[in-house]
């Protein structure tokens, strides 16, 4: 018997980036629904609930302060500014489903994920892609209510987190819903396949294999 048979299952880490209009809420949602093995992390912010975003569902929304406070305390494992406001991973929450064997998908931005990969190396990215940036630009536009300025703002911002995709390990274009949500769960389904993974998850089935050799 070696480390890895003897060592309690943990769960894997994985960080969903994209920018804006590239469509990831929605397939983190699908995701995440069709995998009970997979617990998405509720994040902190201090931006103002939309219409139909719950407390404690969507985001802890938290005011300014007790943000800061918390940032204090060291209670977040990341965190950053976007668009203005303050976004967090509270770290005992994540903490808490790894060491239950859980795992855990963080549907953050790249500012984030490079603060998550110092201290978990082994967190899996997942970056989703638009299928062009016209195609980006015309989803930003949505439905033509808002102005240009607001548009060419939104694009900018896109641009920022697209100038990212190479510090993730897969990337994936979103193109067709269906066709990037398998893909995304093929991802998943891979990863739980490594021997690090299933070790201690099949020691029942490989222990008395090893014992053998
Ligand atoms: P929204 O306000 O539209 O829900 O999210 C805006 C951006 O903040 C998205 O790029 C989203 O990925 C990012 N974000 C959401 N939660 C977190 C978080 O906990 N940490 C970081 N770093 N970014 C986050």
């Amino acid at each position: 018997m070696n480390d890895l048979s003897r060592s309690e299952p943990r769960g894997l880490l994985f960080i969903v980036s994209a920018p804006s209009g590239a469509g990831k809420t929605s397939l983190v949602k699908a995701l995440v629904e069709r995998d009970p093995g997979l617990a998405l992390s509720v994040s902190c912010t201090t931006r103002l609930a939309r219409e139909g975003e719950q407390d404690g569902v969507h985001y802890h929304f938290l005011d300014r302060e007790r943000f800061e406070c918390e940032i204090g305390e060291g209670a977040f494992l990341e965190h950053a500014e976007v668009f203005g406001n303050l976004y967090g991973t509270r770290a005992a929450d994540v903490r808490r489903c790894l060491d239950a064997g859980q795992d855990v998908l963080l549907e953050i931005d790249w500012q984030g994920a490079r603060q998550v990969r110092e201290h978990f190396p082994e967190a899996i990215g997942l970056f989703v892609l638009p299928p062009s940036i016209e195609e980006l630009e015309r989803r930003l536009r949505g439905r033509g209510t808002d102005s240009d300025d607001v548009i060419a703002r939104r694009m900018a911002q896109a641009r920022d987190e697209l100038a990212h995709f190479a510090e993730y390990g897969y990337l994936v274009v979103n193109d067709r819903f269906e066709t990037a949500l398998a893909a995304l769960a093929a991802i998943v389904t891979a990863e739980r396949q490594r021997l690090a993974y299933q070790r201690p998850r099949l020691a029942a089935l490989l222990d008395p294999i090893e014992s053998t050799i």
